[in-house]
């Protein structure tokens, strides 16, 4: 079996054909061994110290030890805030290291009570279920409420967590944000299946751009279909207090299930699902990663303790939209080609898989850390660096960033005069 390197992407390990999985780890260490050679393997570096504007990062063949990181979604910067690092550390002496059981047969602690009602509350809804983690929040509620006679009717963009929840279920994807494929799936599957439900992002995590809310409520309600959306990236960004896309369009009721994860903007980890008191205590029995799986440790406490600075502190938001706005003018400056992006997630498009890596590697060099994205991610001719801003980056670290892709333009011809 002989796999094209310079032109393959990771799907191509996926399952191949003729291969057991350990004649597949042997191929892919080939292939890993050829991408780092070339400095086209960007990614899992070591980093050793905390999640901030400023990382230490080992990158293998490269000297210097401090990067400007735009690759964390601590949008607010709330891993490092002294009160929210207090929380988590009173709750490990109150509760100890661990919940040691699921939360059906005693690992269902007050603190976990007090958080799913804390983020009913911030969405101005009654009731909500925590996961361990966001991905697990999409993919377990999902899987417990669409079978295989109904339909999910996804936007192709939204995360890998949702696709992963639709493997028991049918589904039909439409463009990316494209309101008249979303109606015409609607028409066309209505009396077809039990139950539709349309899942969607707010932000959307490759591009930083916002589903129009407005019109796919309006298009749910006509069609008779449910609405399940996901504001991982638009919680603590989005919204005049931070509740994400709901709060900019005014539509808090008529979603019918909000999903996130506490590892964004709540500084943590974990997910949740905010949806109606019944809906709710059905999954906390039905869905079988929430009841067969330990529950968060004590430490999760602190996302309490983030939900309300959110309220208490709101110069968090406003230094990262002045942040994100001075970013996105730098770009545009330079003549970078960037996307729609309402957003703290900030990509350049370069279109061309190999030298996007390249790309990455030459603002390594320049004291950069920012992510490549390439196919299956996004579709090849969207390859991107993609930026990730926070509260407490500094005016001098994004400049000495647009100074970087100045050099990398000069470079590599990226920007054509
Ligand atoms: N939804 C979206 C849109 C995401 O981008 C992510 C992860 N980055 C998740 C869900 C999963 O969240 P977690 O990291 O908490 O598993």
């Amino acid at each position: 079996m002989k796999i094209d390197f310079e032109n393959a992407s990771f799907k191509d390990f996926e399952n191949i054909p003729g291969l057991d999985p350990y004649a597949w780890a042997d191929l892919w260490s080939e292939y890993v061994d050829y991408k780092t050679l070339r400095g086209q393997m960007n990614y899992r570096f070591e980093v050793q110290s905390g999640c901030g504007p400023v990382v230490k990062l080992r990158v293998p063949g490269i000297e210097r030890q401090d990067f400007v990181s735009l690759v964390s979604n601590d949008y607010l910067g709330f891993t490092q805030h002294p009160k929210i690092k207090e929380a988590a550390i009173a709750g490990i002496e109150k509760y100890g290291s661990g919940a040691g059981a699921s939360p059906a047969i005693g690992g269902h602690y007050d603190f976990h009570a007090e958080l799913e009602m804390k983020i009913a509350r911030f969405f101005k809804r009654d009731a909500a279920i925590t996961f361990t983690t966001g991905y697990t929040a999409n993919s377990a509620s999902i899987q417990a409420l669409l079978k295989k006679e109904d339909l999910a009717i996804l936007d192709m963009a939204v995360h890998a967590s949702v696709q992963e929840g639709c493997l028991l279920t049918n589904t039909k994807s439409f463009p990316h944000n494209d309101m008249e494929a979303l109606e015409r799936i609607l028409k066309n599957s209505k009396d077809t299946y039990r139950t539709r439900m349309v899942i969607i992002d707010g932000v959307y995590s490759q591009d930083g751009d916002l589903a129009p809310l407005d019109r796919i409520v309006e298009l749910c309600k006509h069609y008779g279909a449910y609405l399940m959306l996901d504001d991982a990236h638009g919680t603590g960004v989005i919204g005049k207090t931070g509740r994400g896309v709901i709060e900019l369009y005014d539509l808090y009721k008529e979603v019918d299930i909000i999903t996130g994860t506490f590892s964004k903007t709540f500084a943590h980890i974990g997910g949740y699902v905010v949806a109606s008191p019944n809906l709710i205590s059905f999954l906390k029995f039905q869905s079988r990663q929430h009841i067969f799986s330990a529950t968060a440790t004590p430490a999760s406490i602190c996302i309490s303790r983030a939900i309300d600075l959110i309220d208490e502190e709101p110069q968090w938001m406003d230094k990262l939209h002045e942040n994100m706005n001075y970013l996105k003018q730098g770009f545009m400056s330079l003549g970078l080609k960037t996307t729609d992006t309402k957003s703290a997630i900030v990509p350049v498009l370069v279109g061309n898989i190999n030298q996007n890596a390249e790309i990455c590697h030459l603002l390594l060099q320049a004291g950069i850390y920012a992510n490549q994205i390439n196919y299956p991610a996004v579709s090849r001719k969207d390859a991107r660096i993609r930026m990730s801003v926070m509260a407490t980056h500094e005016f001098s670290q994004l400049d000495k960033v647009l100074n970087a892709w100045e050099w990398v333009i000069q470079k590599t011809g990226l920007v054509k005069k």
